[in-house]
């Protein structure tokens, strides 16, 4: 290694490379405050640069073989391993996720581990017709160059969830992430240029305006976004012009409904990270639990002995597993929410009451009953560590309550019987229903919203479909 090229497998040659003293904003650790580094300022200058860059090496990168391209994929995920405890450290410091539990070295795990399997999807054409009409053959093709503009809960995980299956198409990629964590997903890619060819991968920072220039610029075949509804809407409309394909996975607030033979105290830890994974700050987290008359104290009473047992602190002590929430506007909406049913009458049964004096946006874990669906707490997504638990007592009922938001992420079905929870699943308004679990996602089973959570699906052969151009093929 030599003094002009820093070492990716520490953090700070993680970020010698990647931050800038002289131009943008401070990114900071929202445990403490402390400056982790300046972020260099992307104008729409260096995105059109950017996009002329991808466009010229996106023709030698299509002409390589799947095998080809999986290669070096794989060769990437060896190369975010090989960086993994640096990347999770500046991870942890800049998002505040805490290293352990499903937080930061999950998060890089996540990362080698979803560029294998993207790298690994076989995707073939597929004869739709062969018989004495003829035949028929569906083939996939590179799109171009696509775009992405991700967000700041799992800025890692979400970067690599655009990047790889675009990469594996033959595609070349431009990616803004969110002004909030640019310095984690520089990181990830500057780990996965090492390897890749010069070009097919770029990350611009800079802010919202730039990722309106990125999502309204002619030179994309397909835009990929995480994030809220309404910059899903802003961009669905710049994207008209242009015509760019999306794929758009945006909020959601999704139910976990609970049944009357479920045993709450089997299924308190399931509920509680259900809920609270990433300190609540997960597009598809559980962010209503419904639950029967005859459970109900018994699950409140389990989940508020779990929930005591997790701790939350700074990231980078080994013990925590809640951290921060990642910026103050965010900590404000969980606030204001609480607050919203704290003065309806809801009961309080853990939290709510953040100390003002800690440094950080530290907000404790809360857990609130007897809480009114049409309280803000409900029907709004809260992004954070309070979760609100609502009684029925006729399951129909449950469902429709469930069903009865703009938006369907994801769901979550309680119970033994698995054909009952199965028969109630089949009833649910959501891109995904887990059975005994919330969120856990995997890089096999496609992944999309319904509803006002998006569209176009993400992982899987589906997700390989979703940047690529099919091109029916007939004789
Ligand atoms: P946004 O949707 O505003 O941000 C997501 C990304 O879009 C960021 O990179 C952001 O850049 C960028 N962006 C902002 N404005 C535009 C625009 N006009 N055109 C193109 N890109 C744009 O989410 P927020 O960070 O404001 O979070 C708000 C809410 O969104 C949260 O409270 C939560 O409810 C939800 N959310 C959902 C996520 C999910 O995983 N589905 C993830 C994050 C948030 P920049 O950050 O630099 O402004």
């Amino acid at each position: 290694m030599n003094a002009q090229t820093p070492d990716l497998t520490t953090y700070q040659g993680l970020l010698e490379a990647v931050t800038d003293a002289h131009s943008g904003w401070e990114s900071k650790d929202p445990a403490t405050g402390e400056v982790i580094g300046g972020v260099p300022q992307r104008s729409v200058g260096d995105l059109d640069a950017a996009v002329v860059r991808a466009r010229e090496v996106q023709p030698a990168w299509a002409a390589k073989t799947h095998e080809e391209r999986s290669a070096a994929l794989n060769a990437a995920a060896d190369a975010i391993e090989a960086s993994a405890e640096a990347l999770a450290e500046l991870l942890s410091r800049e998002q505040g996720k805490p290293l352990n539990g499903p937080n930061a070295r999950f998060e890089v795990g996540g990362c080698a581990a979803w560029t294998r399997a993207n790298a690994a999807f076989p995707i073939e054409p597929e004869t739709l017709v062969d018989d004495d009409s003829g035949t028929a053959q569906l083939e996939w093709m590179p799109l171009g160059v696509v775009g992405a503009v991700g967000p700041w809960n799992w800025p890692m995980l979400i970067s690599i969830w655009q990047i790889a299956p675009s990469l594996r198409m033959g595609n070349t990629v431009v990616l803004k992430p969110s002004e909030h964590t640019p310095l984690s997903v520089l990181a990830l890619a500057a780990v996965m240029n090492q390897v890749l060819p010069e070009g097919v991968l770029q990350v611009l920072t800079g802010d919202g305006e730039l990722g309106a220039a990125l999502t309204s610029h002619e030179g994309f075949d397909k835009i990929t976004f995480t994030g809220s509804v309404s910059t899903g809407q802003a961009i669905m409309r710049a994207a008209a012009d242009n015509l760019t394909r999306l794929t758009l996975e945006l909020g959601g607030n999704d139910a976990g409904i609970v049944l009357d033979d479920a045993d709450p105290a089997a299924i308190a830890e399931g509920l509680f990270w259900g809920a609270f994974i990433n300190t609540g700050q997960t597009c598809a987290a559980m962010k209503r639990l419904y639950v029967p008359d005859s459970l109900y104290d018994q699950v409140c009473e389990a989940l508020v002995d779990i929930a005591r047992q997790m701790p939350m602190g700074v990231g980078l002590e080994e013990q925590n597993v809640l951290g921060p929430l990642q910026n103050r506007s965010q900590y404000e909406i969980v606030a204001r929410l609480v607050e919203a049913a704290r003065s309806s009458g809801a009961r309080i049964l853990l939290g709510g009451d953040p100390d003002e004096s800690q440094a950080g946006n530290f907000y404790p874990t809360t857990l609130v009953a007897d809480v009114d669906d049409e309280n803000p707490l409900v029907a709004e997504e809260q992004f954070g560590p309070a979760l609100p638990i609502m009684r029925y007592s006729d399951l129909d009922d449950a469902v429709a309550r469930a069903n009865g938001v703009e938006v369907g992420l994801g769901a979550s079905v309680w119970s033994p019987n698995i054909d009952r929870a199965r028969e109630v699943a089949s009833r649910l308004q959501a891109g995904t229903v887990w059975i005994n679990k919330h969120g856990a996602i995997d890089p096999r089973v496609p992944f999309g919203g319904a509803k006002s959570s998006g569209f176009g699906l993400e992982f899987g052969v589906e997700g390989l479909k979703a940047v690529a151009q099919p091109r029916a093929i007939s004789w």
